[in-house]
């Protein structure tokens, strides 16, 4: 009986997707039963950076001077009306968590077997203020932070980094301002547990770089802590 109520199961499932086609999210091809959110042929070709195995690559580069940080990697190129860029709409807009969720896994078995990442013991998403959650239902960097926590098998914390402030980072101004500004708008809550821990700080899209700088520079406030940077997209910079 259970052989048929799972043949049943599986048949109705192969029906709706005749009728209501489950869409790839890079490249709106049908995606099959198999196939989690991404089509097997976008993952096979995404323009993956390979920045996770360069140590001075131009994510890296983009902090030097700003933040010291262990390592820094994008997973893809940004390419405006690309596939990453509708990947990204889709995270972002459409609440489509599994695009981010399977992007992070596929990211994270990567970083687990590149050695400027493998001590990494605790992933962070870049918060989202609480109105903004609460508006969206989801933060989109903790879906990526979710999917690179699954398969390198460590936590993912999204309770100890808070972001205080709705508003936005703002770019790079002076020294001073720019202190003033990650005093303002991050801070840390209960940390004892990061305590000497090898951080991988996450986030959606690099562009300036302010806003993962200013919540690196408070993680590393906590004693012992080093910080790294992924995010799941960069604009090539
Ligand atoms: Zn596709």
């Amino acid at each position: 009986m259970r052989t048929i109520a799972a043949g049943i199961k599986t048949f109705t499932a192969d029906f709706f997707s005749l009728i209501y086609p489950q869409l790839c999210p890079a490249c709106d091809g049908p995606v099959y039963r198999h196939e989690k959110s991404l089509c097997t042929a976008c993952i096979h070709s995404l323009p993956r950076t390979g920045y996770h195995l360069q140590a001075g690559n131009p994510v890296s580069r983009l902090f030097y001077g700003r933040v010291p940080l262990e390592a820094a990697a994008a997973f893809l190129v940004f390419q405006k009306d690309g596939r990453v860029q509708q990947m990204i709409h889709q995270l972002k807009y459409k609440g489509n968590r599994g695009v981010g969720v399977e992007s992070g896994a596929l990211f994270g078995t990567d970083l687990k077997k590149s050695p400027l990442f493998a001590d990494v013991s605790c992933v962070i998403p870049v918060p989202l203020h609480s109105s903004k959650l609460r508006k969206r239902g989801y933060n989109q960097a903790a879906c990526f932070a979710e999917g690179i926590a699954s398969s390198m098998q460590i936590s993912c914390d999204t309770g100890s980094l808070i972001r205080r402030k709705a508003t936005a980072t703002q770019t790079r101004k002076n020294r001073f301002d720019r202190w003033q500004n990650v005093e303002e708008v991050f801070a840390i809550g209960e940390s004892a547990h990061l305590e000497n821990r090898h951080i991988l700080l996450v986030d959606d899209v690099i562009t300036t770089g302010a806003t993962l700088e200013a919540c690196a520079v408070k993680l590393l406030e906590i004693p012992g802590t080093r910080v790294s940077i992924a995010a799941l997209a960069a604009a090539s910079l």
